[in-house]
């Protein structure tokens, strides 16, 4: 493996770098500020199709489905170079690196043509409809039901903690089609476009306040055969299938975290202590927790090239591996950012300002050691997978 990008890999990134400083300009950074709700998704439905348009969107896809065929070393500088440019939120993750790439593996020719490309242009946005009230962890114990009545099936039950369902124009929604075979064999996995009659989708707020969650009621909602992907009863490997990309598509918040090692030196450097004595980058204790989550976002950014060029795209165990470090850093790093409020002169307006979105970012840490399997279901599976321990 190497450690620095190839000569065309080096050309690439200055690509990126110069479209993002054309592209991400203040205005637009304002413009996009001043959004919120389906006007905000509107206008990341229109980021994303520049990006599209400019080969940075769905670059290793294969050039059918909008692609550019690229290695995927390619979109891990999109992605490190969108985080370096503090690019908006990715909405449209779960369809783009969760859904599509399961799609481009086991859905029917059919499927794959209709909605490969309006994945990739952004022109639809995706949810994923697993957790129920009583069943996350334990996904094969979930309850929502469907059954085939005259050529249609007919879902009944209750998902919960869907993202962006409320906005979204599709669910890849698991239900049970078999209670005669054992658990994650009587699974199914459908495409439910989220218009249809008896779907009941409520937002629930989280604790940073956002409203990107949903509880989604499903009553006798119908859909065609042709919704099922994969197998009927062979939902299980879709949701496998989907969960090791999720990992995957989580760790990119490793490059995220080499971004937020600048920002905590930026602030730890014009922020001093309560007494104004001393900047905080001067003090050792300080000096010492940034080394350690420095090394550790360097770690997370050469893991994830280097199980890029491990695995050629495929996520395997290593994944788990990949979305625990990942997000713990994570955490970690924001409650370093509230170490240093807690030692600066907050009564001074600039201080405050520089601690401004750490706060909130905070308490939205916690969420992704959860979502995609919690750190303890990843730790469950590295020791079974990956370090051959007992069950
Ligand atoms: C930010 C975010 C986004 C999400 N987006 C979606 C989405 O779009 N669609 C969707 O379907 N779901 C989504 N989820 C839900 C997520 O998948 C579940 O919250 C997660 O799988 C945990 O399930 P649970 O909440 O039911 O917790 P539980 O499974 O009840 O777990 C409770 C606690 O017990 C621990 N635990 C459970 N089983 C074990 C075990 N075998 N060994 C050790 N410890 C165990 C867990 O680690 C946890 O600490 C999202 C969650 C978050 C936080």
């Amino acid at each position: 493996m190497r450690l620095t990008d190839s000569t065309q890999e080096a050309e690439f990134r200055t690509y990126v770098r110069d479209w993002l400083a054309d592209n991400l300009t203040d205005q637009w950074r304002r413009d996009f500020g001043a959004t919120e709700g389906r006007e905000r998704i509107d206008f990341l439905k229109d980021w994303q199709g520049r990006l599209f348009d400019a080969g940075l969107a769905v670059r290793s896809w294969p050039a059918a489905f909008g692609g550019r065929d690229a290695p995927l070393a390619e979109s891990l500088i999109v992605f490190e170079e969108l985080a370096n440019a503090d690019a908006p939120p990715d909405v449209f993750r779960i369809g783009v690196r969760i859904i599509a790439p399961m799609i481009m593996e086991l859905a029917s020719e059919d499927q794959r043509t209709r909605f490969l490309p309006h994945i990739a242009e952004g022109l639809n946005l995706w949810s994923q409809g697993f957790s129920e009230p009583d069943n996350g962890s334990d996904l094969s114990a979930l309850t929502t039901r469907a059954i085939l009545k005259n050529g249609k099936y007919v879902i009944n039950g209750q998902k919960v903690w869907n993202t962006y369902g409320h906005l979204a124009d599709y669910c890849l929604l698991l239900a049970r089609t078999n209670t005669e075979a054992p658990p994650h064999k009587g699974l199914t996995a459908f495409i439910v476009p989220l218009s249809t009659r008896g779907i009941d989708i409520r937002p629930l707020r989280q604790i940073n306040g956002q409203q990107d969650f949903n509880e989604i009621f499903l009553d006798d909602v119908e859909v065609a055969e042709d919704a099922v992907v994969g197998e009927v009863d062979g939902g299980w490997i879709v949701a496998m299938t989907m969960l090791g990309f999720e990992r995957r598509g989580i760790s990119v918040l490793g490059f995220a975290c080499r971004r937020l090692f600048q920002r905590l030196i930026d602030v730890a450097r014009v922020t001093s202590t309560r007494d104004g004595k001393q900047r905080l980058i001067d003090l050792p204790g300080v000096r010492e927790k940034l080394t350690s989550v420095g090394i550790q976002a360097r770690i997370a950014v050469l893991n994830n090239h280097r199980f890029a060029a491990m695995s050629g795209g495929k996520p395997g165990a290593e994944t788990s591996m990949q979305k625990l470090h990942t997000t713990e850093l994570n955490k970690t790093m924001h409650a370093l950012a509230l170490d240093l409020m807690g030692k600066s002169d907050l009564t001074d307006p600039h201080a405050r300002s520089q601690f401004s979105e750490w706060e909130r970012d905070y308490l939205t840490s916690f969420g992704m050691t959860i979502a995609g399997g919690t750190s303890q279901i990843q730790r469950n599976i590295i020791s079974e997978r990956l370090l051959g321990l007992p069950r």
